[in-house]
């Protein structure tokens, strides 16, 4: 993928699996913990871990406003935890999110009997595997959100624009189908962002 540089937030959860899904990719990747950190990107993905914990370090470090603001102009992918930080509306219990997908995402939708599970998912007509740890559920999407996967009639993939929400940890699935496919909106971004026709 060329020059592309696409940042993973690294300030807890499993930000280094990322890291090394991206490469696979060919994509490079780079640990953000810092508001400085994110200048050079052109797309992040805020990865999966406990979206309450992610929350106080994203106020304690400063990086809340800078993150809404890059999400403005840049994609973002979240992944479980990730998603829930992207979402408009958190439930169970309400939190503060960044509000950049038009979603309501209940956490921990599966109860906790179901704390993790492997399930095959359709994506683009092939199946897929989805590793789900603590999952949440999203329980709207707006009318500009594409569903591009679902499990028991629940959307799991979905994106709005330029962002990208999976309730389930690619990263962990040994595929790189949906980093490839973020890289690519990321690629896409990037030239549509530059042209003037
Ligand atoms: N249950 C976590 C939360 O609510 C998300 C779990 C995960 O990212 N694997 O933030």
């Amino acid at each position: 993928m060329g020059k592309l540089k696409i940042g993973v937030l690294a300030l807890q959860g499993d930000f280094e699996a990322h890291c090394k899904a991206l490469e696979r990719v060919s994509v490079q990747s780079s640990e953000i913990r810092t508001a400085t950190d994110l200048e050079d990107l052109a797309g992040l993905i805020l990865p999966g871990g406990e979206s309450t914990t992610m929350l106080k370090l994203l106020e304690r470090e400063r990086l809340f406003e800078p993150l809404k603001q890059f999400g403005r102009w840049k994609p973002i992918f979240g992944t479980c935890a990730g998603a829930i930080l992207l979402s408009r509306e958190v439930v169970h219990p309400a939190q503060p999110s960044l509000g950049l997908m038009d979603l309501t995402i209940e956490r921990n939708g599966y109860g906790r009997q179901i704390d993790s599970q492997v399930a095959r998912i359709e994506v683009g007509n092939k199946t897929a595997e989805a590793v789900f740890i603590r999952a949440p559920i999203i329980r709207r999407v707006g009318s500009n959100v594409n569903v591009l996967a679902t499990l028991d009639a629940a959307p799991v993939l979905v994106e709005e624009g330029k962002h990208l929400a999976a309730t389930f940890h690619p990263e962990l699935s040994g595929s790189e189908r949906i980093h490839r496919y973020f890289a690519e909106k990321v690629q896409h971004q990037i030239t549509c962002g530059a042209s003037l026709h």
